[in-house]
């Protein structure tokens, strides 16, 4: 249900960002999610096709891609990409300590027409 939701806020801000750019159809949405946002592609996408019905968003074309996240381990004071929650840190494989980027989901670009 957490991609229902983020569906939701996403379809709130096109619908947004369409009624100030005056566009009565959205062709491209693109969506950057962190590989830490917990964010399941497939579900996200399938979410988004179902709550744009009717809306500017329907039948866009809704693109998702990878940002890959960051960690900081205060053990050995390193930072490292993290393609997913559970990497350890490279140098002295503790679990980072804390996540500096990549949990975030964020609209990219926007087409519309
Ligand atoms: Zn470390």
């Amino acid at each position: 249900m957490h991609e229902l939701s983020l569906a939701l806020n996403v379809l709130e801000l096109v619908q947004e960002e369409c009624l100030k750019a005056e566009a009565v159809h959205v062709a491209e949405l693109v969506i950057t999610a962190g590989t830490l946002s917990g964010v399941d592609e497939e579900a996200l996408t399938a979410c988004l096709v179902i709550a744009a019905k009717g809306t500017v968003l329907e039948n866009a074309r809704i693109i998702i891609s990878r940002k890959t996240g960051t960690g900081f381990c205060t053990n050995c004071r390193s930072t490292f990409p993290m393609e997913d929650i559970l990497t350890l840190c490279p140098e002295c494989h503790q679990a980072p300590s804390r996540l500096l980027d990549g949990q975030d989901l964020q609209v990219e670009s926007l087409m519309v027409e």
